[in-house]
């Protein structure tokens, strides 16, 4: 084959009907039905036109009453085609079925038919003038149709064969001059007609693969190739209008992986990817074919599923998917346990609405990571509100991280052999506009929960070094750190950016783990701990005695300081078993080179009792409240007068 063969094959590539899946074709017979439809009126006015012109021809000849039945029988054809016309037009469907195409055939052989019958019943009652017209008549109307129906070539035969068959016949028995040159031409007019049409229709289907290639595209996620939320959005409309028409049930599932997050933190975007591949090709593997799958966006994925028998057969969905993720995924060359949250919401009786049932989804979602994760919920109208007003709150949250709203108090340390201060804790405080002041105990996890906590956790620390620069050069700040922060795997670089934007050295921040989340034995957080404390950030140990196994991590963290809780604080001078824990976690710091800060410290029976033991250092509202920086700044000059004086 030559090379402009080659390069005219790639011009108008041929649409076969093996080429192209079912949808693609439904999709081309649909915009042919659509050109076709957007001519009918011209063709009713073209062949009601044509008719009248006959019939005067005929008007007072033996063949009027012919003429008048044929008439009417041409001019019914047309309008009903043309009320199917304006239909079809004002449907504009997006996709056809064959049915359609043979319709269309069949109206244009029809059509064709009733002209073929024309020129054969009237020729012989016609003068040389008139039979011209009639001629003339078959040869537009060919045309016409022909450029009608030009975008189905089949459609273009049926109706050009018949109207040629009967002209040529006409034209045989007729007293024309130049019969069989009239004949010819009619023949390669045709010829033209029907080739023209197949040029026509292998442009207009290669331009609309063209379009159907993109606008598939943009209904695809480009990493997992599963339909994106444009899509999930579509199939849901269908859906929930299959509901409505057969009274059908169906659930749409709201899906968010557990543990995603880390992972991608801790191993960059490539382990993220990998895992969302593999996630894409479990769920496509557990949902039957009549349902959706679709990637929202991030780690949320949802599912549809149709003709739903009722939530029995949502949840034993549900555990299929819980098995489908039993088994850990792989990244980074790891095995990472990947968890799955889910809200579910079903129509109708949740809603016969896409966006309200995605919303409800949504909610329910919510209600499933807040009981932990790696579970399910049904959206529950009871917590809905609840849910809603916990969501707005963490917005507002991320609205007060933006616009700098949150601020630190500050609570002076001392060392308890000299009442010298040397050092303070920064807490964070969130003053709501409406609602008042949120205790940390309440806005920390759910910065955690959303992931703000790493903008949240930096902004803190910027505003450690801010303070730390009004204060002496021996006391650093303490800011606390959460496990969700240390398993990111840019937070040391953080850091240590932040400090030399200030001019500070590490050991002016003092990092305390607070352990509300539990470190795992591979625990990334457990190398981000190491690589701070290699870096030069002191380390301690928060909360020290309430944690998950706080023994351990005396040997797995590279500590500096434990802090003992404030609950066995408070329990010491009542308590003895408390008192004999804190006396055993004084002398086990000692043996292990750490230092140690009682915190909670209320009364002066516990400072004297923490000064007997040997505790090195104390913290709590007996010493001071937990203050703004003008404030800390005023105490420590006073401590320093003091110390001073001595
Ligand atoms: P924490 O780190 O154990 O902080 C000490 C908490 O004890 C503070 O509560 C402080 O106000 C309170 N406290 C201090 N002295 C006394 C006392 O003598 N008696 C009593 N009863 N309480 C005292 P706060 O500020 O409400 O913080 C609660 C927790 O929230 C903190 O516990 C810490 O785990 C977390 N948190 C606070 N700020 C931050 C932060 O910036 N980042 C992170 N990740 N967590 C924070
Ligand atoms: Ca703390
Ligand atoms: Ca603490």
């Amino acid at each position: 084959m030559g090379r402009g063969a080659d390069r005219r094959g790639k011009k108008l590539p041929a649409i076969s009907n093996d080429d192209y899946s079912e949808a693609t074709l439904a999709r081309i017979r649909a915009e042919q039905l659509y050109a076709i439809a957007r001519f009918t009126p011209a063709i009713l006015v073209v062949n009601i036109w044509n008719v009248l012109v006959l019939v005067a021809a005929l008007y007072g000849t033996p063949k009027e009453t012919a003429a008048l039945g044929w008439a009417f029988a041409v001019c019914s054809v047309s309008a009903y085609l043309y009320l199917r016309g304006v239909a079809a037009r004002e449907r504009r469907l997006s996709r056809a079925s064959r049915a359609v195409t043979r319709n269309i055939v069949t109206g244009a052989a029809v059509v064709g038919g009733l002209w073929c019958l024309a020129p054969l019943m009237f020729i012989d009652h016609l003068a040389g003038g008139a039979m011209l017209i009639i001629v003339c008549m078959c040869c537009g109307i060919m045309c016409a149709g022909a450029l009608v129906l030009a975008s189905m070539p089949e459609a273009v035969f049926a109706f050009v064969a018949p109207v040629l068959v009967g002209s040529l016949v006409a034209i045989d028995r007729s007293d024309l001059v130049g019969q069989y040159h009239i004949s010819l031409l009619f023949v390669i007019y045709a010829c033209v007609l029907v080739l023209a049409s197949l040029s026509y229709y292998k442009q207009m289907g290669a331009r609309l693969l063209k379009q159907i290639d993109a606008e598939n595209a943009a209904r695809l996620d480009v990493l997992t190739r599963l339909p994106n939320a444009l899509a999930f959005h579509e199939f849901l409309d269908r859906a929930l209008a299959r509901c409505t028409e057969y009274r059908e049930q169906a659930a749409v599932l709201y899906l968010d992986l557990d543990g995603f997050k880390p992972v991608n933190d801790r191993y960059g975007h490539a382990a993220g990817d990998e895992i969302l591949l593999q996630v894409a090709r479990r769920l496509e593997e557990t949902v039957r074919k009549t349902d959706f799958v679709a990637r929202l966006g991030g780690d949320e994925f949802a599912v549809t599923l149709v003709d739903v028998g009722g939530p029995i057969h949502v949840m034993a969905f549900v555990e299929r998917l819980q098995r489908a993720f039993a088994a850990p995924f792989s990244a980074a060359g790891l095995p990472q346990e990947i968890g799955l949250s889910i809200g579910i919401a079903l129509a109708p009786s949740d809603g016969l609405e896409s966006n309200v049932l995605v919303v409800k989804a949504d909610n329910a979602l919510y209600q499933a990571k807040a009981a932990g994760g790696g579970t399910s919920r049904f959206f529950d109208q009871k917590h809905a509100q609840a849910v809603q007003e916990r969501r707005d709150l963490e917005a507002d949250l991320r609205a007060a991280i933006e616009r700098s709203e949150l601020e630190l108090a500050l609570q002076p340390i001392v060392e308890i052999a000299t009442g010298r201060i040397i050092g303070c804790e920064a807490l964070a405080r969130w003053r709501h506009p409406t609602r008042g002041s949120i205790s940390p105990d309440e806005f920390i996890p759910m910065a955690e929960r959303t992931g703000l906590i790493h903008e949240l956790g930096m902004w803190i620390v910027r505003d450690a070094c801010r303070v730390a620069k009004l204060m002496p050069e021996d006391a650093p700040v303490s800011v606390n750190v959460s496990v969700a922060q240390l398993r990111s795997a840019s937070m040391t670089m953080e850091m240590l950016a932040i400090i030399e934007e200030f001019g500070l050295t590490p050991d002016r921040i003092e990092i305390e783990i607070t352990e509300s989340l539990l470190i795992t034995r591979d625990d990334p957080a457990i190398d981000t701990a190491h690589e701070l404390s290699r870096a030069g950030f002191p380390i301690a140990l928060d909360d020290f005695g309430t944690g998950y196994a706080s023994l351990n991590y005396l040997r797995k963290l590279p500590l500096n300081r434990v802090k003992i809780d404030r609950e066995f604080t408070r329990d010491s001078i009542d308590h003895p078993d408390c008192a004999a824990i804190i006396i055993s976690v004084v002398q086990l710091a000692r043996t292990l080179g750490l230092d140690v800060t009682a915190e909670g410290v209320e009364t002066e029976e516990q400072l004297a009792f923490l000064r007997s033991i040997g505790c090195g250092a104390a913290q709590g509202y007996l010493i001071s409240r937990p203050v703004a920086e003008t404030e800390l700044a005023n105490l420590f000059a006073q401590e320093t007068s003091k110390v001073l004086a001595a």
